[in-house]
């Protein structure tokens, strides 16, 4: 899934960012109308190696991310083009869904983002204190619920992936955000919902002492929560090695990271019975936290 990084800038502050200050400060006319058809164009013709930096070599899933692509000064016209040059390709949006919470807004982009078209969109608590306090802007929780519940009033088959960073300032909060998911959308074959643990990589790296939470304790405060989890169509769990986890859980990980970014250290590792299909430790993680966690699995 190449991810085409559509703007540099965004209105959020997420204290678990992956993208560090510099990033925000790059040239925005690289990221202009004219440069990202330029860009797209050459990546079809087949010098895609050049073009994108993250997965350019999975052409048949595109994810467009930022910053904050709707922040983009011509985003639809951008996103039109995409689809027209992208027809039948999955397009995943990924944005804090806050322009969506106006609805003349979020029509447009609607108008234009034909399906295979998903939605991701990050929920960071279950109320405007534990979200906004996340993402760094009052109010930021009310313009995400309304995107999302203006999402779901228009779609006409594009999909919803509502996703939860897990880290320490919100860990305790799991709970009450899935029951506040139930309540607004309690329709939940109509979207997923993905729980991540949060990336050490640009601001959380900086923001770490804060943010700090150990793959087995979001594991453990996940499991408590089984009877909630059951209650959705979909859930997944990324960025979780498959034995940080009790077993009846195991099957609702993903492998998502690209591989340079993951480690399976011998020593659990090796000869492990999980080890396929297994996310194993996060390289960032590991150099903070160690491998200790780790337990071999065997048959
Ligand atoms: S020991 Fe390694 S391969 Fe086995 S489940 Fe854990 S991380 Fe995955």
């Amino acid at each position: 899934m190449p991810d085409i990084p559509v703007w540099h800038k965004c209105d959020n502050r997420c204290v678990m960012c992956t993208n560090g200050p510099e990033f925000a400060r790059q040239e925005a006319s690289q990221y202009g109308l004219r440069c990202q058809v330029g860009k797209l164009e050459r990546y079809l013709s087949g010098r895609y190696g050049k073009v994108y930096l993250k997965n350019p070599d999975k052409p048949f899933f595109v994810s467009l991310t930022g910053g904050e692509p709707t922040m983009h000064p011509e985003f639809i016209k951008l996103l039109a083009y995409f689809r027209r040059r992208l027809p039948g390709t999955r397009l995943t949006l990924l944005t804090n869904g806050r322009r969506l919470g106006d609805k003349a807004f979020a029509r447009r982009v609607m108008a234009v983002a034909a399906p295979p078209f998903s939605l991701g969109v990050p929920v960071h608590g279950p109320d405007a204190r534990t979200h906004d306090a996340v993402a760094g802007v009052r109010g930021a929780f009310r313009q995400t619920m309304a995107g999302l519940r203006n999402f779901m009033g228009l779609r006409a088959g594009q999909e919803l992936e509502i996703r939860v960073v897990l880290h320490r300032l919100n860990i305790k909060k799991l709970g009450p955000l899935l029951g506040l998911l139930l309540r607004e959308f309690p329709d939940t074959a109509g979207y997923r919902v993905v729980l991540i643990h949060y990336e050490i990589e640009g601001m959380s790296s900086a923001n770490n002492k804060k943010l700090s939470l150990r793959l087995s304790d979001s594991a453990e405060a996940i499991a408590r929560l089984r009877p909630l989890l059951a209650r959705f169509a979909e859930l997944r769990l990324y960025h979780f090695p498959r034995c940080v986890l009790p077993a009846d859980l195991r099957g609702l990980c993903w492998v998502t990271l690209p591989e340079e970014d993951r480690l399976y250290p011998p020593g659990a590792c090796g000869g492990c019975a999980l080890r396929r299909g297994c996310a194993g430790l996060m390289k960032d993680y590991a150099a903070v936290y160690g491998t200790g966690e780790l337990r071999k699995v065997r048959r």
